[in-house]
């Protein structure tokens, strides 16, 4: 965001508006952690503020403060598009593109409201009246950080601000491991310490919240995963009936896509889950250094992401969108064994 910018956001926001907040699909830390940090702060300015989600989300996020107040679209869709049509300002955060939004996308397309941006990934659609867009940044939760600084109010952060933003900088990041993860990254985290983010407790509420269930449907993964030398490659698979032997719930298999890139060696790792509810395969690709599962998944699987970490689906069976994607990589070999 320019001066100008900065300026006319401050001048939006210099009387009581109604403000929606809505993110992705499929909500994940950082989708949470920004609408809710970012939810937190416009209450403080005194604006009347709805955080709404396209679905539900996992388990181990239903704790951080405000998260009791979300609207979940799928469920509330009559009284969510009220509020979306009676809005002035609607935020989306982290994400750049409608079509990201789930069964929101044709409610978002004919809003009458004012768009702001605030997002992280590549690309970025042109819908908004500030697009405040920025791929360098490892979450939307540090550019909601920025956001709040740039209008000269970090005063204003509260305990319940600074943990929701410290909740989507640890999960964008890795827990701070991420080649994104920078030194500013570190000083955005060590203020938000200080500013009320119990930041061993944060960690515990998200990561050690394992079930049974879930630790076995791991060890199914592990067991699923094959690699592929030549390539520098490995990937999972998981089908529905896996997932059902196991009781899977939403959220169980996050992660599991880095147990194939924490082998060494590996610098393209992949996760096929079959959703046998939505009739797709759904994918995680994530990689090391130079190679862009971000291109990877927009030229070949319907999706896109960041340069390191990106998503996609397949609308084959599990066995043919193995097939299709083991057909696709002699294309990278080189770069792939770089
Ligand atoms: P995940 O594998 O965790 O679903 O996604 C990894 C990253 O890619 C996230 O930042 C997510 O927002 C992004 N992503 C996932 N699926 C898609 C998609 O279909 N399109 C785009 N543009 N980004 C995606
Ligand atoms: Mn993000």
């Amino acid at each position: 965001m320019n001066t100008t910018e900065i300026n006319k956001v401050k001048e939006v926001l210099s009387s009581p508006k109604k403000i929606v907040i809505v993110t992705h699909k499929n909500p994940d830390g950082d989708a949470i952690g920004s609408s809710l940090g970012l939810y937190h702060y416009l209450i403080t300015l005194k604006h009347n503020v709805t955080v709404i989600t396209p679905n539900d989300y996992p388990d181990f996020l239903k704790w951080v403060p405000g998260e009791n107040l979300v609207l979940k679209y799928d469920n509330n869709t009559e009284a969510a598009n009220t509020i979306i049509k009676e809005a002035d300002l609607i935020f989306t955060l982290d994400f750049n593109h409608f079509s990201r939004s789930g069964n929101m996308e044709s409610i978002l397309k004919n809003a009458n409201a004012s768009f702001i941006m605030i997002d992280h990934h590549q690309e970025p659609d042109d819908y908004a009246l500030i697009t405040y867009s920025d791929t360098s940044m490892c979450s939307t939760c540090q550019m909601v950080y920025h956001f709040i600084e740039k209008l000269g109010d970090l005063d204003k952060i509260t305990p319940e601000i600074a943990t929701n933003i410290y909740v989507g900088i640890m999960t964008d990041t890795g827990s701070f491991r991420f080649r994104s993860t920078t030194s500013t990254t570190h000083r955005v985290i060590a203020n938000l310490i200080d500013w009320g983010a119990d930041n061993t407790r944060i960690h515990e509420q998200i990561y050690d919240t394992n079930t049974p269930s879930r630790i076995r449907l791991k060890g199914i993964a592990i067991n699923n995963l094959k690699i592929l030398p030549e390539y520098n490659t490995a990937y999972i698979t998981i089908s529905q009936k896996e997932l059902d032997q196991n009781h899977f719930k939403k959220g169980d298999t996050e992660g599991f896509v880095n147990i194939g890139l924490s082998i060494k060696g590996i610098k393209f790792a992949v996760i096929f889950i079959e959703n046998k509810g939505e009739g797709i395969i759904k994918i995680s690709f994530r990689s090391k250094d130079d190679f862009s599962v971000n291109e990877f998944s927009r030229n070949h699987f319907e999706g896109g992401g960041h340069h390191n970490a990106s998503g996609g689906r397949s609308n084959l069976s599990l066995s043919k969108t193995v097939e299709k994607f083991i057909s696709i990589l002699p294309s990278y070999k080189n770069v792939l064994n770089q």
